[in-house]
């Protein structure tokens, strides 16, 4: 098969400003602003058999991550929504998993550090990706994690191109050999590198608060609801480094990696070093979530 890009097989359909073109033929000017400046925000929706799961979380966060860099709307939310569908259509990923990733910057203009007066037309970018579930094999065996300073700025609610921060972070985790970061600012609990982080505690689950140092997944959301469903307390508050440390249990959730467990951090066994029951009670909600999908026909 022809390769285009390095792990990109074939030359996939996706959506650069207005038109469907050959990922091969889709590119941006140099100066656009996503490029010079990492001035723009992303979103990636995730599709089970040509079904986004949660849209609606996922559109409603792109519009906030919009609103707090005060960047307009590229299009009105239904055409949105509709191009999500349109380039599903054209995918031949269209039955099968994927995700869509969507990007949003702030256009092309002359290098300069304000935002161009007037406005230029913000750029928009989508595509589909293959998505790989857990593999049984992770979701027994759980993950490896170490813990790092958080060296990020104050505005990680926002979901922006910006990931230089997150990039390193996860590099240390691989230069470990390890699966993902745990990042503590000041000695608290914020998240790993490209997901929530869950402590479980007595049975209640803990994750920190919703605010400027972590970026709120849609699995709070999720898993707000999945723990209501379970009968599981559900808290939101700041967490230590010990209770980390101490926890009974410890997960990660994301789009892509739904929920699993991490069973050790800096080379210590999380409690038995195992997956425990409530990491297994939401993890199976959350395939039953996910399979009632593939059943709604
Ligand atoms: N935190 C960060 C920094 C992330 O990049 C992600 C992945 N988007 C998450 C948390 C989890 O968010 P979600 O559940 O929406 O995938």
């Amino acid at each position: 098969m022809h390769e285009v890009i390095q792990g990109v097989q074939g030359d996939p359909t996706v959506y650069l400003n207005g038109q469907f073109l050959p990922l091969s033929k889709a590119t941006v000017s140099v100066l656009d602003r996503g490029f010079i400046f990492g001035d723009g925000i992303y979103e990636v929706v995730p599709v089970y058999w040509g079904r986004p799961f949660r849209m609606k979380e996922h559109l409603d966060r792109l519009e906030r991550s919009l609103a707090k860099i005060e960047l307009q709307q590229p299009m009105p939310r239904a055409q949105l929504e509709q191009l999500v569908f349109d380039l599903l259509e054209r995918s031949d990923l269209r039955d099968d998993l994927s995700m869509v990733y969507m990007q949003v910057t702030r256009g092309v203009a002359k290098r300069d550090h304000p935002f161009p007066v007037p406005a230029v037309k913000p750029t928009l970018f989508a595509m589909v990706a293959p998505f790989v579930r857990p593999t049984e094999a992770v979701r027994t065996q759980g993950l490896s994690a170490i813990s790092v300073p958080d060296e990020r700025w104050l505005h990680c609610d926002i979901k922006s191109v910006s990931l230089l921060g997150n990039v390193l972070a996860k590099q240390a985790a691989i230069r470990a050999g390890v699966d993902e970061v745990i990042q503590f600012r000041d000695g608290w609990l914020t998240e790993g590198s490209s997901c929530n982080i869950w402590v479980v505690h007595d049975g209640c689950v803990y994750a920190p608060p919703k605010n400027n140092l972590v970026l709120e997944g849609i699995r709070y959301g999720f898993l707000e609801e999945l723990c209501a469903a379970q009968g599981l307390s559900y808290v939101l508050e700041p967490i230590s480094r010990e209770q980390v440390v101490m926890a009974d249990e410890l997960m990660l959730t994301s789009a892509t990696r739904e929920v699993l467990p991490i069973v050790r951090l800096d080379d210590q066994p999380i409690a038995q070093g195992r997956p425990g029951p409530v990491y297994t009670r939401l993890r199976q909600a959350y395939d039953d979530r996910v399979l009632a999908l593939r059943r709604n026909d």
